[in-house]
């Protein structure tokens, strides 16, 4: 069981090739990091991977679990169990998260299985109350006149809810004051499991000091050049991307 991301290439819609080459397996049970230089192809990759239009995989594949899903949509990819955080419509008027999270849970149950809503908001609440969210969130609208911090906590709560194989989660950290940072961390952590992996995609060490990745890599111009333990974070964090620069005039 994993996500297994083979020599990948992908093209943007201009033919600007953005991924060179990319070589990644997140086996369910670990916690993989993606740190790197701004425009190193980052959010690109996360993004073919959930299946974005404009993002052209050309070569290479990307399986999960063993099935090849580099031609589904990015809706047939979330059924599958792909979640990309922060992918989602800022806000969706007249919708109310209650029912925004709902309405996707139902979309996946087989034609004539029906939600039970007694169990649903039990879960809801509890993950909530977790991720320390006021109830009222319930019934406004999905992110509308939420904060930053809000907004993060909302799609980690989504997330929670939907239950996904393999989570991206794409600089999760940025913008978030220590406190909301810790919380998400919180809702990230309760999701560990045997049989889920988890990507973090992520500018800074900072949110890797909450949540605690089995594996570090460091992504630059479109290819992972560099992989290691817990600790390479630390050393990004105190020597920063210089190492690079060497690397390529050498
Ligand atoms: P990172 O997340 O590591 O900062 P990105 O994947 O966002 O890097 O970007 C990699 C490169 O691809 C950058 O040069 C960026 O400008 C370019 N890029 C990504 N998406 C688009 C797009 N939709 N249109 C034009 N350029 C893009
Ligand atoms: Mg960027
Ligand atoms: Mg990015």
């Amino acid at each position: 069981m994993s996500l297994n991301i083979q020599d990948l290439h992908a093209t943007l819609e201009n033919g600007t090739e953005i991924l060179k080459g990319v070589t990644l397996e997140i086996p369910a049970g670990e916690i993989h990091a993606i740190m790197g230089p701004n425009g190193s192809g980052k959010s690109t990759l996360s993004k073919v991977i959930a299946g974005h239009e404009g993002y052209i995989p050309t070569s290479g594949s990307i399986t999960l679990d063993g099935v090849d899903i580099s031609d589904l949509s990015i809706d047939e990819r979330s059924r599958q169990g792909i979640f990309l955080a922060f992918q989602y419509p800022n806000e969706v008027p007249g919708v109310s998260n209650a029912n925004f999270i709902r309405a996707a849970l139902q979309a996946r149950l087989p034609k004539g299985e029906e939600i039970d809503a007694v169990a649903y908001y039990k879960n809801l609440y509890a993950q909530m109350d977790l991720l320390e969210m006021d109830r009222k969130f319930t019934a406004r609208a999905v992110n509308e006149g939420f904060s930053g911090g809000e907004k993060k906590r909302n799609e980690i709560l989504q997330m929670i809810m939907l239950d996904p194989r393999y989570c991206i989660l794409d600089e999760t950290d940025s913008g978030l004051d220590i406190d909301a940072l810790k919380i998400v961390a919180k809702g990230v952590n309760s999701m560990r499991s045997a049989d889920r992996g988890m990507l973090l995609i992520t500018h800074y060490q900072r949110l890797l000091d909450y949540i605690k990745p089995d594996y570090v890599h460091v992504m630059s111009e479109g290819r992972i050049v560099r992989s290691g333990g817990p600790e390479l974070a630390l050393e990004l964090e105190k020597d920063g991307y210089e190492f690079l620069k060497e690397a390529a005039t050498a």
